[in-house]
């Protein structure tokens, strides 16, 4: 049993600016990672961003998984609705 836990010695990735990708920190170079052990995001370095976690764990991106009708289960995108107000039409 392996119940010990192992904090990396990764550097947090620099954070991504608008428009720029997230760098998810301890990737292969991360020796947790190497030694097939998943980082405690409490603890480790990179924290949030660090993607040496188990899959649960991580935010879900944004998509869902539907029933649909004739093709059994499926991942769609969810995208986020945005409120659009029709200003103007309406206004006396
Ligand atoms: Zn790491
Ligand atoms: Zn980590």
């Amino acid at each position: 049993m392996q119940d010990e836990i192992s904090v990396c010695a990764c550097r947090p990735p620099p954070l991504a600016g608008p428009g720029e990708q997230q760098l998810l920190g301890c990737s292969l170079g991360c020796l947790n990672r190497l030694s097939s052990v998943l980082c405690d995001p409490k603890l480790c370095p990179c924290g949030e961003l660090c993607s040496n976690r188990s899959l649960h764990l991580l935010r879900p991106p944004r998509t869902e998984v539907i029933l649909t009708e004739n093709r059994g289960w499926g991942v769609r995108a969810v995208e986020p609705v945005p409120k659009v107000r029709h200003s103007g039409a309406f206004a006396a």
